[in-house]
């Protein structure tokens, strides 16, 4: 693609560029709609699919019923430990009441209150005995608890066993799976890879070129999209791999091509003048100019000293002298601007 200079050339490329782009994007388009279209070749698959059902929902059940009877068990136990805090705090009442009465009879020391005594004794006696039993309600209901955390335990570890033996077969699948999507997307995007190299290699500069480069979009976007994503990463092995042969590639390509036009450019600037300037397109050589820098060789050179003629880097002629009135003149312009009088060529 040479440099256009004139005006609506510039537009018409720039409108090319766009097609191109258009051309790529409606590509990209219908290959997703293609893809999405395809029947799923993989199902989702969940660590569900590799555990055991009926061992799993056993267990499963059992920790249920566990989890049910020790939330009734605390309920329980709950209301026992209210019971026994009354039953505490009625016979330390009795107690102290008791106690108050004793010190009265000593100090009166009244013998028919005997009977009362005995009366009083076994009414504390009475209450006694309902805290000792307030205080068995709760261990039992301490003990049921206990067994039922324990019951629950034994089920969630055993459960949690056999997730995990699940877990194994689980990713070993999803591995495999992983490369098997992955070489579907590569039998998918490989020749779509192949064409567009060869397109790049062959016809990027071709008259179909806004096509061939809107191809070589649909490629690109088909590689980093559909198939870098799924790249399987083995720990980052194959993504770093693929990462280095591509920088390889694409490194060796650009290394070449700089060698091919440091030798291409060695050998123009070796050849005669007259040659040389038969070889640079008319709009490449202006386009070099307003870049300052020597058609020829572009190497820079200070273009508006009128003491250089001639690039002071590979010799070729800058400005000669027109012809027919002597003006001094670019000697890539093709006409005298001063006479209007045609360069010699
Ligand atoms: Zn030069
Ligand atoms: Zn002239």
């Amino acid at each position: 693609m040479s440099k256009a200079l004139r005006w609506s050339e510039r537009w018409f490329r720039f409108g090319l560029w766009l097609v191109a782009l258009a051309f790529g994007s409606f590509l990209i388009g219908l290959g997703g709609n293609i893809v999405e279209n395809l029947p799923r070749v993989e199902t989702a698959l969940t660590l569900e699919n590799f555990l055991d059902p009926a061992a799993a929902g056993k267990l499963r059940a059992e920790i249920d019923t566990a989890q049910q009877a020790r939330q009734a068990a605390q309920d329980a136990l709950d209301q026992a430990e209210l019971k026994l805090n009354v039953a505490r705090a009625d016979a330390a009442t009795a107690r102290d009441t008791f106690a108050n009465w004793l010190a009265t009879r000593r100090a009166t020391e009244r013998p028919e209150q005997d009977r009362e005594l005995i009366a009083r004794t076994a009414q504390l006696d009475a209450l006694k005995a309902a805290e000792r039993k307030a205080l068995a309600a709760v261990q039992a209901q301490q003990q049921v608890l206990l067994d039922q955390q324990q019951a629950e335990a034994r089920a969630q570890s055993a459960l949690g066993e056999l997730r995990a033996a699940a877990a194994e077969r689980y990713h070993d699948e999803m591995r495999s799976q992983e490369l098997r999507v992955f070489g579907y997307r590569l039998a998918l995007t490989l020749p779509l890879l192949g064409v567009a190299g060869w397109l790049f290699a062959k016809q990027r500069k071709s008259t179909w070129w806004p096509f061939v480069w809107g191809f070589i979009y649909f490629a690109l976007f088909a590689f980093f999209v559909e198939l870098v994503p799924y790249i399987p990463s083995y720990g980052g092995w194959i993504r770093y791999s693929v990462g280095i042969v591509l920088t390889v590639l694409v490194g060796r390509y650009a290394i070449l091509a700089l060698n091919r036009y440091l030798e291409r450019q060695k050998q123009a600037e070796a050849l005669p003048d007259v040659e040389r300037r038969k070889e640079l397109s008319y709009d490449v050589a202006l386009a070099r100019l307003g870049k300052k820098v020597c058609p020829g060789c572009e190497r820079s050179v200070d273009l508006s000293n009128t003491a250089i003629d001639y690039c002071p880097h590979c010799g070729i002629c800058l400005f000669d002298h027109c012809t027919a009135c002597n003006e001094r003149k670019s000697a890539f312009a093709r006409f005298c601007h001063a006479c209007g009088a045609a360069a010699k060529s």
